[in-house]
């Protein structure tokens, strides 16, 4: 039967740290993990330093080794480039000056938000300029009619988020590192999320841009409508190609109506095929009112459940099922989600299951899903992989790795966006391993690639899948996508060795 949940959470989970920081030892240097080669870029030096510090100021420019650490190492502790100065801008004119600057310079630049990628895209991989925009924070319009949010983008979206909901508002997307990743960041990767089943993504969302180029000049591409088909939308070369084409200083989003109506269910299942089922009738059954359909594998709960001391609602079952619906009549919500569960506890699809729409609970439920990627991270190292794979096989590869892997893994597991046929599929052992790493890659991605699903569903290419785009991408679109690079950073400058496959 499913029942109403307990309080039986006692973990408060705040913006999200860096793991490697509190328990572990620095990864090693990008260059010699992975044997890359670094490009004729100039050095930086004493000038370069004076030259910086006039245009942001000395408080601005970091030269200290060990302030720019945090900034040096990504997320995941799996890049660490070694960067001699850290740039904080606080306005497009100062982005624009220092890009114009390191392009007559030949110095290579790596723009950071919030340095949550999981890609390795957002340090350095050799001793690039890091570009934080972490200052750029300022939300500088809201339309409450239109449902328009003008901010810079170094704004954090969890930040965002608190402000459009003072006006009624809500932010098209929302993912686990809402604490700390940036606007800007998410744009720039295209970041996906646990809201792109109801509200699409970002190419959709976004309005318009401000960016600037590897040479300074800044292009105003600010729109605060839907509809604007004037020509080619350049917007678009900026959503989602990960700082290598040009720097995002400000963007126009547009943001739904906050829905006054939030359940969440949390469902115990026996098998993949009985979610799949439920996955479907929810979609039937719910209709307009399904903003979120994740799957979390046994394993991935554990992992959770241990690091984090937490309890679980449910029972230990194969696979769980976390439902989100949104709507602005909760009675009439309520009504669609008891058919629903009942209809499919008949059928014998759902074992167990809770559902809440208090706030506190509605939270803590989604601190189950949230924190995976995180748990997984402080277990160890994780081989982390994020693809796309037709529903009628999404989960057969984590069974398929369990087995390529054996006992050189802690855990493999796999959860996600089931309802974006995304799944990530996680190897977590005590620390980076080269057997692991031959026995995972690129078999992972040949995999995908026959299936013809994606080799990155949502976190990018970044520095760590540069060789396997291919994989995703024929040759005339990889052809076509340097041609682009080459006309908008001729130099080349703009996180260099990142997304376009490398020579060595
Ligand atoms: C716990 C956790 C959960 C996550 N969940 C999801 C999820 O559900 N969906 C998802 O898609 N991702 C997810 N991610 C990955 C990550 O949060 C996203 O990729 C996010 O969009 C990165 O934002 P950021 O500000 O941290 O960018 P960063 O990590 O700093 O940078 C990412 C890339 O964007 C570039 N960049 C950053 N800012 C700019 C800018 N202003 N202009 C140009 N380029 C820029 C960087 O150079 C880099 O290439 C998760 C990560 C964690 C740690």
């Amino acid at each position: 039967m499913y029942r109403p949940l307990a309080n039986i959470w006692k973990f408060n989970f705040n913006s999200l740290k860096r793991c490697y920081q509190s328990s572990k030892a620095l990864p090693d240097l990008t260059k010699d993990r992975y044997a890359v080669k670094r490009g004729d870029y100039a050095t930086i030096d004493d000038n370069d330093i004076k030259h910086f510090e006039s245009i942001v100021s000395s408080s601005r420019c970091i030269t200290d080794t060990s302030d720019i650490e945090p900034y040096n190492v990504d997320f995941l502790g799996a890049v660490r480039g070694y960067s001699q100065v850290l740039l904080k801008p606080k306005t497009t004119e100062e982005v624009s000056a220092i890009l114009k600057y390191c392009n007559s310079r030949k110095l290579a630049v790596a723009s950071q938000g919030g340095n949550t990628g999981l890609v390795g895209g957002s340090v350095p991989v050799f001793d690039e300029v890091i570009l934080s925009m972490q200052l750029m924070n300022k939300i500088e319009h809201v339309d409450e009619t239109a449902g328009i949010l003008v901010c810079q983008s170094g704004c954090i979206l969890e930040k965002l988020e608190e402000h459009v909901s003072n006006c009624g508002l809500s932010m098209p997307i929302d993912l686990g590192a809402k604490g700390t990743c940036h606007i800007g960041g998410n744009v720039s990767t295209n970041a996906g999320g646990l809201r792109l089943i109801r509200y699409g993504n970002l190419h959709g969302n976004v309005l318009g841009v401000e960016a600037v180029k590897a040479d300074g000049t800044i292009l105003d591409l600010m729109s605060n409508f839907k509809k604007d088909n004037t020509g080619y939308h350049l917007k678009h070369l900026f959503i989602g190609s990960e700082g290598t084409l040009g720097v995002i200083t400000k963007l126009a989003i547009a943001c739904p109506t906050a829905s006054k109506a939030v359940n969440v269910a949390f469902l115990g299942l026996e098998s993949y095929d009985a979610l799949l089922k439920t996955f479907l009738a929810a979609k039937r059954d719910l209709g307009e009112i399904l903003s979120a359909c994740e799957l979390i594998d046994k394993l991935s709960l554990e992992a959770v459940l241990q690091q984090y001391k937490l309890n679980s609602p449910l029972s230990e079952y194969p696979f769980y099922l976390l439902l989100e619906t949104s709507g602005s009549n909760m009675e009439h919500d309520e009504e669609k989600i008891s058919h629903f569960l009942e209809s499919a506890m008949e059928r014998g699809d759902i074992l167990d299951g809770t559902v809440t729409n208090e706030t506190s609970k509605v939270a803590r439920i989604w601190q189950l899903r949230e924190t995976i990627s995180t748990a997984l991270v402080k277990e160890g190292y994780v081989f982390k992989y994020d693809v796309s794979l037709p529903l009628s096989h999404f989960y057969d590869i984590v069974p398929v790795m369990r087995e390529r892997v054996g006992d050189l893994a802690y855990r493999v597991c796999g959860y996600g966006h089931v309802g974006d046929s995304n799944l990530h599929l996680n190897v977590s052992c005590a620390e980076f391993n080269q057997e692991i790493y031959k026995r995972v890659e690129p078999f992972v991605y040949e995999y995908t690639s026959k299936l013809r699903g994606s080799v990155s569903a949502e976190h990018g290419i970044g520095f760590l899948k540069t060789n396997y785009l291919k994989y995703s991408k024929q040759p005339e679109a990889l052809n076509l996508m340097k041609e682009m690079k080459a006309v908008m950073d001729p130099n080349g400058i703009l996180n260099p060795y990142k997304v376009l496959p490398r020579q060595n």
